[in-house]
């Protein structure tokens, strides 16, 4: 007999007991785990062999570090289903009850939120405190690649991800839509982390009007060059996924325009990879070059 869904979601909820809540969270990390090796796996396949190649030390901490933080996420995933069972949550079932507009929307809202929170956690884990305390293990490679996507630690990648459940008490969301980001979220990192830019510049179009898009497109969500600067000169360029609050607050690194064009067919440029870095040393080397 083939199992109802209704069969399905009884061996998981209610969250009663340790087991059920251990299964919610086994489960969530499993596919967030399965998330980050597709978006890894995509970014790669679109780069095309093209990117820089880590060294073994490099590969296995950034992978340690990422499966870590999707752990704390999955602690996120079961605090949301928790919220849901618990009736707290905005959460619907039927696309028909709001309609496609309203869909699509709800995903530009999430994007939107997670990234004006994103950008001012990252500000605030640049400080010296916390970047001793959790930011400096995503800092660990100058160079980082795109298994770096999640290589966070734990509790910070808990504390930069948790506006995700507290809009599920906000605004009305469909599932699918939080899926979608969290796959988007996988793809995004992978493409800033590797280390060659997937974007097209303004040079690659031909008409006025396929340049325009494409800049459009190169400028307006982050890549690898823009992200590689942040690793590289650790005071621009905060944002996650999109240019637009480095660009509103002032911190956008001021080459950025010009390597982005020089990078879109090509490896970003960069010092050699497996370095490690401190805000320190970043600022001494940067108060040098000044
Ligand atoms: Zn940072």
């Amino acid at each position: 007999m083939e199992p109802s869904a209704e069969y399905l979601r009884s061996l998981f909820l209610p969250m009663d007991t340790p087991a059920r809540v251990a299964s919610v969270v086994g489960l969530a990390f499993g596919l967030l785990v399965l998330r980050y090796f597709l978006g890894v796996g995509l970014a790669r396949l679109l780069a095309r062999g093209r990117g820089l190649t880590a060294s073994r030390r490099q590969l296995r901490s950034e992978l340690l570090w990422s499966i870590a933080a999707s752990a704390a996420l999955a602690g996120l995933v079961a605090a949301g289903v928790q919220a849901y069972e618990s009736g707290w949550t905005l959460l619907y079932f039927e696309v028909a009850e709001r309609g496609w507009g309203y869909l699509a929307a709800s995903f530009g809202i999430v994007l939107l939120v997670h990234e004006t929170y994103y950008y001012w956690v990252h500000r605030l884990l640049h400080l010296d405190l916390f970047y001793r305390l959790l930011h400096r293990h995503h800092h660990q490679f100058v160079t980082p690649g795109p298994w770096a996507a999640f290589s966070f630690h734990p509790l910070e990648a808990a504390v930069s991800h948790a506006v995700l459940p507290a809009l599920l008490l906000l605004i009305p969301l469909h599932p699918a839509v939080i899926c979608a980001y969290l796959l988007w979220m996988a793809v995004s990192g992978a493409v800033n982390h590797l280390g060659a830019e997937l974007y097209p510049s303004v040079a690659d179009g031909r008409s006025w009007a396929s340049r325009f898009a494409r800049a459009a497109v190169g400028r307006t969500f982050i890549g690898a060059t823009h992200h590689s600067q942040h690793h590289r000169l650790y005071r621009y360029n905060y944002g996650l996924a999109l240019t637009l609050w480095d660009r509103v607050a002032g911190t956008q690194h001021p080459e950025f325009d010009a390597d982005f064009d020089a990078a879109s067919r090509g490896p970003v440029s960069g010092p050699t990879p497996d370095v490690q870095t401190s805000p320190s040393q970043i600022a001494a080397s940067a108060s040098m070059s000044e």
